[in-house]
């Protein structure tokens, strides 16, 4: 299927890995012009030299930035925009969640995912408005989790704080359609991760293989696909929205959960 975004430009928060890395592979794979962000310097420069032997010839821009701090998130869209010019997709992706119960979670814990779900979108989309605003496809895409709509009480400060970010996205979405501007959400289940491979090195049984131990685990979580999802999958979801064959949506969160969901 042609996504109709070869020539466009993409960014990326949080492209060094994971679900973002996966993303920006498959922009790339459709010859968008990919920005990407990440904190730490050593995991940018190892995907950007994956993602350079992958994709020889392509647009890209690797960038140091912390989503959290509005004045390095302000220098990434003015290199972005120097180098690129319009932005037409903005993907915000950059993040990691929290696990205890509530008598587990300080207060610095509430005040750090409240920070991290919003400000994690807020700021890049302060920074990048003006270039998306530019665009004639413009569609900022968010990756949420069902967390938001189905709270667990493992991860009681990133469940409240995803569906504070859940009704931003859709309060947001009827100022920005004016603007010219869509804006979505993907809402996910368990998706394959460094924190579940860091996991899997300290299972109990050490010849049990990855998909055994993932499949176990979804078998006890509930998922009724029997498995977690994997990066890719969660990226198609993100393009899909981004891109315009979504060109009629906006406001919408669309469910990447392996029938996890329990909400009509
Ligand atoms: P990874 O840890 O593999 O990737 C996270 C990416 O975000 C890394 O590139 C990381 O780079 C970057 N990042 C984290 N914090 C910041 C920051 N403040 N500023 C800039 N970049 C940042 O995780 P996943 O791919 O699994 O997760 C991606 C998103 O999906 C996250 O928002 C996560 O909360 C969400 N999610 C994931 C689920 C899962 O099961 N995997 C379930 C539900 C939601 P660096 O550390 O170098 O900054």
């Amino acid at each position: 299927m042609n996504l109709q975004i070869k020539g466009r430009v993409a960014v990326v928060t949080g492209g060094s890995s994971g679900i973002g890395f996966a993303t920006v592979k498959l922009l790339l794979a459709a010859e968008a012009k990919v920005a990407f962000c990440g904190r730490d310097r050593g995991r940018l420069a190892s995907a950007d030299a994956a993602l350079r032997e992958a994709f020889p010839h392509a647009e890209m821009l690797p960038y140091c930035c912390d989503v959290l701090d509005p004045q390095q998130v302000g220098r990434f869209a003015q290199e972005v925009g120097r180098e690129f010019g319009a932005v037409d997709m903005l993907i915000n992706n950059a993040g990691q969640g929290y696990v205890a119960h509530f008598d587990a979670t300080p207060h610095e814990a509430w005040l750090r995912e409240a920070g991290l779900k919003l400000f994690g979108v807020i700021h890049p989309l302060q920074a990048f408005l003006p270039l998306l605003e530019q665009s004639d496809i413009a569609s900022v895409t968010c990756v949420n989790s069902l967390l938001a709509r189905q709270p667990e009480p493992h991860m009681i400060a990133t469940s409240a704080a995803r569906a504070a970010l859940l009704n931003m996205t859709l309060n947001l979405s009827n100022e920005l359609i004016v603007k010219g501007v869509r804006i979505n959400s993907i809402l996910l289940g368990m998706v394959e991760s460094g924190q579940w491979r860091r996991r899997y090195q300290q299972r109990q049984d050490p010849v049990q293989s990855w998909e055994a131990w993932t499949a176990e685990l979804a078998t006890e979580r509930g998922i009724p696909m029997g498995r977690l999802g994997k990066p890719e999958e969660a990226a198609q979801a993100l393009l899909f929205l981004a891109s315009p064959l979504a060109s009629f949506t906006t406001g919408a969160a669309l469910d990447v959960s392996g029938g996890f969901a329990r909400q009509l």
